[in-house]
C-alpha cells in the first residue's frame, strides 16, 4: 500500500521509518524495511510502523549507518496479514529484496513454474513470485545485472505494480518500476527519495519526478536513469512541489 526508498549519505533506516509514518494515512496492516549495510538486512512484521520502530530500536539493529534502503506498508490482497507475508520479500539466497504495491494477476502460473525449478516460497503473497523470478533470470544470465533482470521479469508479469528492488550483488542502486501504482522520485542534493506519493518527500525536497505507467528508473547516489520497461530512454519533466 505504501512504498518508500532512500539513497544518499544520511541514515536510511530513520528516513525510511519516518517516511512510512507519512504514508500511514493510506491504511495498512504490516510494515517492513530492508537496507544495504555490508549485507542486506530486513526487518518486517505485522502491525504499525511505530511497533516496527520499537522492535528495531530494541534489537541491536543492523540498520544503523546504512545509507540505502527501501520500506513498505502492506495492505494485504493475497495472504493474511502476518510477519511472513509482510514485505520486503527476499530471494532464497537473501541477496535481493523487493517491495510491491498492487496485484500480480498471473502469480499462480509464475509460481508453479518457479516451484518446478526448485524455488521455495516463504510467504503466501502474489508479490514474492517477482523476487524469485528476477533471481531465476539473473542466475540463468549472470552477466545481465539487476536492471535487465527486473526488466526481463516484468515482461512475464500481468497486473499492477509499484516496485522497488535492491540487491547486495549491486549495492549502489535502487531499481524501481511502475504500472498502475503511483511512484514519485524526489531529487535532493546528492540524495534521492522514492515514495508512492509526495507526502514523505516534501520535507526533504520540492523537486520531484512522477513516473508514468510502464516506466522504470535506476536510482543511484549520483543520479537517475529513466526508461520504459521496453528499454527506451525517457526525458522526464522535473516538477516543483507547491506546498
Ligand atoms: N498484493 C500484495 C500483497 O498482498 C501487495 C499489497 C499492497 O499493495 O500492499 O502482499
Amino acid at each position: 500500500c505504501g512504498i518508500v526508498g532512500y539513497i544518499g549519505s544520511k541514515d536510511a533506516a530513520e528516513l525510511l521509518l519516518n517516511g512510512l509514518e507519512r504514508l500511514e494515512y493510506r491504511g495498512y496492516d504490516s510494515a517492513g524495511v530492508a537496507v544495504l549495510n555490508g549485507g542486506l538486512w530486513v526487518h518486517k512484521q505485522k502491525g504499525s510502523v511505530s511497533k516496527l520502530k520499537d522492535a528495531l530500536f530494541d534489537s541491536n539493529h543492523s540498520l544503523q549507518g546504512a545509507t540505502l534502503g527501501i520500506g513498505h506498508t502492506r495492505w494485504a490482497t493475497h495472504g493474511d496479514p502476518s510477519d511472513r507475508n509482510a514485505h520486503p520479500h527476499l530471494s532464497s539466497d537473501g541477496s535481493i529484496a523487493l517491495i510491491h504495491n498492487g496485484i500480480i494477476e498471473n502469480y499462480s502460473s509464475i509460481k508453479k513454474e518457479l516451484v518446478s525449478k526448485g524455488y521455495q516460497f516463504s510467504s503466501d503473497t502474489d508479490s514474492e513470485v517477482l523476487v524469485h523470478l528476477i533471481d531465476s533470470i539473473w542466475v540463468d544470465n549472470p552477466n545481465m545485472g539487476l536492471e535487465a533482470a527486473v526488466r526481463s521479469a516484468l515482461y512475464h508479469v500481468e497486473g499492477a505494480y509499484g516496485l522497488c528492488i535492491i540487491s547486495e550483488r549491486e549495492p549502489d542502486k535502487i531499481v524501481v518500476a511502475r504500472k498502475g501504482s503511483p511512484l514519485v522520485i524526489g531529487i535532493g542534493d546528492g540524495e534521492y527519495f522514492i515514495a508512492s506519493d509526495a507526502a514523505p518527500i516534501v520535507e526533504h525536497t520540492k523537486k520531484v519526478i512522477y513516473l508514468s505507467d510502464g516506466e522504470m528508473a535506476v536510482v543511484s547516489k549520483d543520479g537517475y536513469i529513466i526508461k520504459t520497461i521496453e528499454n527506451i530512454a525517457r526525458e522526464k519533466h522535473v516538477s516543483e512541489l507547491d506546498f
